[in-house]
């Protein structure tokens, strides 16, 4: 098969596949909408990582431009958290260009992408991953001080989240929460198995796309309702995605049913302005989402919170048994 084909025939299964999937869960936002009567849940989009290999036969540049134009047609403006490792090589130069060039912020998410819950990955380690990264991105136009924790870990001991805490204190950057985390990286990693076992043509694309579009919006609409509990209003979310193959699918389709559900979908830099991102939780609850971590702090959903929030496991056995 040419390097053409493989994606002329995901654009197909797209365009005339799976044309039903928003109407199928009921929205739990918008019942307490009436009830407040004020605004309305909101979200924008945060992606982390920034990978520049070609995927499951598609080249890099394609399913990048593919992102970048699913943003463009809904207008919107994306905080994207890179490592700087595979950021200075030609490729790489180009992937942080083709962002900042459209106008989206872009964000330090480390060097090499270390866990800080590994007692191998000091303080010392967080700072210099941290500068090393603010070195390659400063230098674009769009650049802004947020700092994303590689998978959502802050350290696992009160003395070093409190010293990795003062480091972004020094160096100005404040912490690019999560509000709604999620498993899209799970499902992008079981469709590109997929398709590199059995070839694009035998696999169920639309049945990967329903399936991505209802776990993001189940997620969502649990973050909401805890963060509705916890905040006493619609805030602002910070939903996470990563930069990845599900993105350059589906992430049109994404946003669409998001809209059609009754959420606002806005800008990530104006969402990071709402009030609940200055609300730090006590160091001995930091990790995970930001509304997780302020649940946990809370003591009042002991019985609902799950560790890790979120995680494959809970994704497999439904994915397991639809056969994708
Ligand atoms: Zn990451």
């Amino acid at each position: 098969m040419t390097r053409i084909l493989p994606i002329a025939f995901i654009l197909i299964v797209l365009l005339f596949g799976c044309k039903n999937i928003s109407s199928e869960k009921p929205d739990i936002s918008s019942r307490e909408d009436k009830e407040v009567g004020v605004s309305r849940p909101t979200i924008s989009f945060t992606f982390d990582d920034g990978i520049t290999s070609d995927i499951a036969g598609i080249k890099f540049e394609e399913w990048n431009s593919m992102i970048l134009s699913h943003l463009e047609n809904e207008n919107l403006k994306a905080v994207f958290f890179v490592t700087g490792k595979n950021k200075l090589n030609k490729k790489g130069q180009n992937l942080l260009n083709s962002w900042n060039d459209k106008g989206h912020n872009i964000a330090n998410h480390t060097f090499t992408h270390p866990n800080f819950n590994s007692q191998k990955n000091n303080v010392q380690l967080f700072k210099n991953e941290l500068i090393q990264t603010d070195s390659i991105i400063s230098k674009l136009s769009n650049w802004v001080k947020l700092f994303r924790f590689p998978y959502l870990k802050e350290g696992a001991s009160k003395a070093k989240v409190d010293s990795i805490r003062n480091v972004l204190i020094d160096n100005n950057y404040k912490n690019g929460y999560v509000t709604i985390d999620a498993s899209d990286w799970y499902i992008n990693q079981r469709l590109i198995n997929r398709i590199n076992a059995v070839g694009i043509e035998n696999t169920k694309i639309d049945k990967f796309k329903k399936f991505y579009i209802q776990h993001l919006i189940d997620r969502a609409n649990y973050y909401e309702k805890l963060s509705y509990q916890i905040n006493k209003r619609h805030i602002n979310h910070t939903l996470l995605l990563h930069h990845n193959l599900t993105s350059a699918l589906f992430l049109g389709d994404l946003i669409k049913d998001f809209k059609k559900k009754g959420w606002t979908i806005i800008n990530a830099k104006e969402a990071y302005q709402d009030e609940v991102f200055e609300k730090q939780p006590k160091s001995e609850y930091a990790g995970e989402s930001l509304i997780w971590s302020l649940a946990k702090q809370s003591g009042k959903f002991e019985q609902s919170l799950r560790y890790p929030a979120e995680d494959s496991r809970y994704e497999e056995n439904a994915m397991d048994s639809l056969g994708l």
